[in-house]
């Protein structure tokens, strides 16, 4: 079959790859129809996330058809349309039965190395480097879903693919950035990043009855799409972020804050210097404050940060003092994606939302390096780019 294959930074490539077969009860293998490129998949694309390995199969949005089932997957059969949630999660262990399934206990093969460089190891991913279980990714024909008769979610035939599609990651993970803030009624929350995570993070939030939103981003078009959803706008290269958000809220700060950016190339230096005090510490000197720090600066007392946005290694200069005396939370996770969908399905299905407002580019998987070049550049104005084998 064909898949898109990681062949070292900034470098992917479509190539003829062994077809997946069942290899467990729980197994079903998915004929994929549409898959995304997600802001994710550029940490790896950057080469910021270590134990990839050349020819690693990419791609954990996707989607498709199922040609094949093992004989422990019950509810269901060949032919039936599903959407694949991002984390790989047996549906049984511990942290699944309370819901949270990206620490599912039973999914990852290589959880030693995940140990040791995050202490613990969290459920595994597709397409998400080895030490993150090595999976092969759904940015290919077919591919492999364990634990299917828990994961793969069945979508009716009327919903098209480009409505449903997001249901593996974006949607569910804005909406988690929405949930763990507590966003309510009457609240005002800001959002740090317009990309498709943060999109969904803004809808989320409108969903959830926020009374306003602030998106905040560099990038013009991804900052007029915010404003079509209802959010109001800052350009953080034009204005200093804290402040304007203080001006906008009467001095008090946005009631939530949400990071939907993570380690853009310049914190994932951070990230990547993780053990050099000296080489940090140069950086902070000449660079804008981390959206982490403006986050926990900007949020009004009691309340608060969210973290959505990916991060690897350590993010150092965290303002702890901000932090402890005025009384802020912080969550932050990769996206418990099976907890959401249901719910979510249902928004799409009574036509509360439309996630395809965020495709701009739409490509044969062929074209999956000239996909990943757009959507790491934000060129031709790119938003979303979903891929068809
Ligand atoms: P993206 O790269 O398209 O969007 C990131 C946006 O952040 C860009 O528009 C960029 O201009 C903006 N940005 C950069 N620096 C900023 C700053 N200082 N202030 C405000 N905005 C800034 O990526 P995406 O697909 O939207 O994903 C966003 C993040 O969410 C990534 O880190 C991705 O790994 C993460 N993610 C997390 C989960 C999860 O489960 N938690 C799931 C999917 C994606
Ligand atoms: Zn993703
Ligand atoms: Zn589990």
């Amino acid at each position: 079959m064909r898949a898109n294959c990681w062949t070292g930074k900034r470098s992917v490539e479509v190539r003829e790859v062994p077809d997946p077969t069942i290899l467990n009860r729980r197994d079903a293998i998915v004929k994929i129809t549409s898959t995304a490129i997600c802001g994710s998949d550029l940490h790896l694309y950057n080469g910021f996330i270590p134990t990839m390995r050349e020819g690693d199969v990419l791609g954990h949005e996707f989607m498709g058809e199922v040609v094949e089932i093992g004989p422990g997957v019950d509810g269901l059969s060949v032919g039936d349309r599903v959407v694949v949630p991002f984390p790989i999660a047996c549906g049984v262990c511990g942290a699944c039965e309370r819901g949270m399934t990206a620490l599912c206990e039973n999914s990852n093969p290589n959880a030693g190395i995940a140990e040791k460089l995050l202490g613990h190891s969290p459920a595994a991913l597709f397409g998400y480097s080895h030490m993150l279980g090595g999976y092969p990714g759904g940015q290919a024909e077919y591919a492999r879903v364990p634990f299917a008769d828990f994961g793969a979610l069945k979508v009716e035939s009327d919903l098209s693919d480009e409505k449903v599609l997001f249901l593996s990651d974006i949607f569910p993970t804005g909406y988690m950035g929405a949930d763990m803030a507590e966003v309510g009624p009457g609240d005002v929350v800001a959002v740090w990043g317009a990309g498709p995570v943060g999109q969904f993070a803004i809808a989320s939030c409108f969903l959830r009855g926020a009374e306003r939103v602030i998106a905040i981003d560099r990038i013009d078009h991804r900052l007029r799409l915010a404003q079509e959803t209802g959010a109001e706008t800052l350009d953080f290269e034009q204005v200093s972020v804290p402040e304007a958000l203080a001006e906008m809220t009467g001095g008090r700060g946005p009631d939530k804050c949400i990071d939907a950016v993570g380690m853009e190339a310049h914190h994932a230096n951070h990230a990547l210097h993780a053990y050099d005090r000296a080489k940090q510490a140069a950086m902070l000197e000449t660079e804008r404050p981390h959206v982490l720090r403006e986050a926990v600066m900007s949020c009004a007392n009691g309340g608060i940060v969210s973290v959505i946005g990916v991060y690897g290694g350590f993010t150092d200069k965290f303002p702890m003092g901000s932090f402890m005396n005025r009384y802020l939370t912080m969550r932050a996770g990769q996206c418990h994606v099976h907890r959401y969908m249901p719910t979510l399905l249902d928004h799409v299905r009574n036509g509360d939302i439309d996630p395809s407002f965020v495709i701009t580019h739409r490509m044969p998987l062929d074209d999956a390096p000239k996909g990943y070049r757009t959507f790491l550049e934000k060129a031709d104005d790119c938003e979303k780019v979903v891929l068809t084998p």
